[in-house]
């Protein structure tokens, strides 16, 4: 077995800012700590963007986009440039899956095996689009001929959450990048090593200067001068519900730049009486909620469940959970490793309180110490059986590996209380009959439903909410039509001027 804790401890991780093709610290000599979660220690001191750095990424940004070099380039130039920024992400795979991991506390095999090749075939997938996608030609009459071409945005800031860091950047900066546009990064204040050294790679890859600039640093600092500055044309946001309206804000004061955002979830996983296989139902329950310490914004945290089946799937629930292996996550055998900072997990733990306030009865919920790591985040995974799905347990985003169980009886009922939420990100339904399958899958409010599974996903289908989870879509070719604007150029094929009919 690997000795991850020895390469960990061997990292020089790149802490500075990249701005216009160099790493820099910020003007003002400011940074911040980087905490790693498995452990509570510093891990580096990552420097903080001031509004005077976000100011000169977001220029070099317009720069490079003005003067053509990425924006106007040979399309298979672009193509080359993103496939081989896909290539080096697989061959640093060792050392961007430990800054993930370290950074994250993501366990370090889903780190290797899930987060940096996901993130690496988002940025393949979108660079193989560039010459695939065609733009239009409208059903003119003969004498005239009218384009329906896609055109670069500009300036994309791109600002992210800290809970799948690689995986998210990939789905903004790939779509933005192979579009034409350039790009300012913003990660999360706990989570920039993965993102700095993706900008390392994409330099490699022979990314001009000035095209994807990452500018790590505090939200109301760094991620609100990105959100107020005129020559950004688009932010995209992926974040709480709160910091997102925030961005709507921004956009209105400044220069009513285009805002897409993916926010917060609160997924109802629904169980009905006729669910075929309560074991394989249970499993996937489990894994749906419990992966990532539960630090998902799709993450299954509600099971809203038949009563009639409730007793049964709830203790396979909580054996699945017992036996998940929680733990460092730089051992390779962990399966559930850290919550992210140590504010997130009292915010954790605090519900545990507020279940039992409500009447709930709770399963685990209390905070573990894996051996030698007694500073670290961890939490087991938890059930709250018993829950008023109108309370707070059943309705407040708890972003931690705790599932609230609330009992119905029959679909209708299922579907009216999945729907009973602000947030509409996804759903599952369990059921053995097809028809019921087609019917709730309709009714259920969100923007992916899952029938007998959760958490099937892949770059090739769009991911976003309804209602607060929000209004954009990542992955697939609708999220490269969201950095690019239409443009309609009419021709005139005829000898007279065109007519309106
Ligand atoms: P957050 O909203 O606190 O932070 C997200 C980003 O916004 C960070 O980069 C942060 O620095 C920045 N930010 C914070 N305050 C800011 C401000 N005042 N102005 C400008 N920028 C600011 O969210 P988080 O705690 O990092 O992430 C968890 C949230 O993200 C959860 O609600 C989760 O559901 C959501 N999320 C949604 C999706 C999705 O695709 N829908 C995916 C992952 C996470």
């Amino acid at each position: 077995m690997t000795d991850w804790i020895a390469r960990a401890n061997a990292l020089t991780p790149e802490t500075r800012l990249f701005i216009d093709g160099e790493f820099r610290p910020a003007l003002d000599g400011a940074t911040f700590d980087t905490i790693a979660p498995r452990h509570g220690r510093f891990i580096a001191a990552v420097s903080a963007a001031g509004e005077a750095d976000v100011d000169a990424a977001v220029r070099a940004a317009a720069r490079a986009f003005e003067s053509g070099v990425w924006s106007r380039a040979d399309r298979r130039q672009r193509q080359r440039v993103l496939l081989r920024l896909s290539d080096l992400m697989l061959e640093n795979l060792d050392e961007l899956a430990l800054l993930e991991s370290i950074d994250s506390g993501h366990p370090i095999g889903d780190a290797r095996g899930v987060d940096v090749p996901n993130a690496a075939r988002t940025v393949r997938w979108y660079a193989e689009a560039i010459d695939k996608v065609y733009d239009e030609v409208a059903p003119t009459p003969r004498n005239a001929l009218a384009l329906v071409t896609r055109e670069a945005l500009g300036v994309i800031g791109a600002v992210v959450p800290w809970n799948y860091p690689l995986i998210i950047t990939a789905w903004k900066i790939a779509p933005a990048l192979a579009a034409g546009n350039s790009v300012v990064l913003k990660p999360a204040e706990l989570t920039s090593l993965s993102a700095l050294k993706l900008a390392e790679l994409a330099a490699e890859a022979g990314l001009p200067a000035g095209v994807l600039s990452v500018v790590p640093g505090f939200g109301p600092v760094a991620g609100q001068a990105l959100g107020r500055h005129p020559l950004v044309d688009k932010i995209t946001f992926t974040g709480s519900p709160a910091v997102g309206r925030g961005f709507l804000s921004y956009a209105g004061e400044s220069n009513g730049k285009q805002v897409a955002l993916e926010l917060g979830g609160k997924s109802p996983q629904v169980v009905l009486a006729d669910v075929d296989d309560i074991a394989a139902c249970a499993s996937s329950v489990a894994w749906g909620i419990f992966y990532n310490s539960g630090q998902t914004c799709h993450g299954g945290s509600r099971l809203i469940v038949d009563e009639r089946v409730h007793d049964e799937l709830v203790a396979e629930v909580i054996k699945v959970g017992r036996e998940l292996v929680l733990g460092d996550p730089l051992n390779e055998s962990t399966q559930i490793g850290a919550i992210a900072s140590a504010r997130q997990l009292e915010r954790v733990l605090a519900y545990t309180d507020i279940a039992e306030s409500e009447g709930a009865i709770v399963y685990g919920g209390r905070r573990v110490r894996p051996e030698g790591l007694d500073e670290g985040y961890y939490v087991e995974p938890t059930v709250f059986t018993g829950v008023d799905n109108a309370g707070r347990i059943g309705q407040e985003e708890i972003f931690g590996p705790a599932l609230a169980v609330t009992t119905v009886r029959g679909a209708a009922e299922a579907v009216r209380v999945a729907n009973q939420s602000e947030y509409g990100l996804a759903a599952s339904v369990w059921t053995s009959n097809i028809t019921t399958a087609h019917t709730v899958a309709r009714e259920l409010n969100a923007g992916t439903v899952w029938v007998n599974t959760f958490d099937v996903a892949d770059v090739i289908t769009p991911f976003g909410g309804f209602k607060n989870s929000g209004n954009g879509r990542d992955r697939s070719l609708h999220a490269f039509d969201a950095y690019t604007a239409l443009k309609t150029t009419w021709i005139n094929l005829g000898d007279s001027p065109l007519s309106n009919n």
